[in-house]
């Protein structure tokens, strides 16, 4: 069962410049429009393969497809 995040966060755009900021507030957002956060501690994937996440960290392959944004509870 895949979890809507939308449903449960309201999400931000995050100004960077260079590496994609994580931390526990952070998401990623991928072109394929899935959400993964970048501190994952259970195993997550987006649609496309292109962000996978688990253990504390998330790996993007293709930075360019990701948008960090900022989650907050609704
Ligand atoms: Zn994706």
């Amino acid at each position: 069962m895949k979890i809507d995040m939308r449903s449960i966060y309201r999400f931000t755009p995050v100004e960077h410049s260079g590496p994609l900021p994580s931390g526990g507030d952070i998401y990623y957002e991928c072109a394929c429009g899935d959400i993964v956060s970048s501190v994952s501690y259970i195993a997550a994937a987006c649609e496309c393969g292109n962000v996978k996440g688990g253990q504390g960290s998330a790996t993007v392959q293709d930075a360019a497809r990701v948008k960090p944004v900022r989650g907050k509870l609704r």
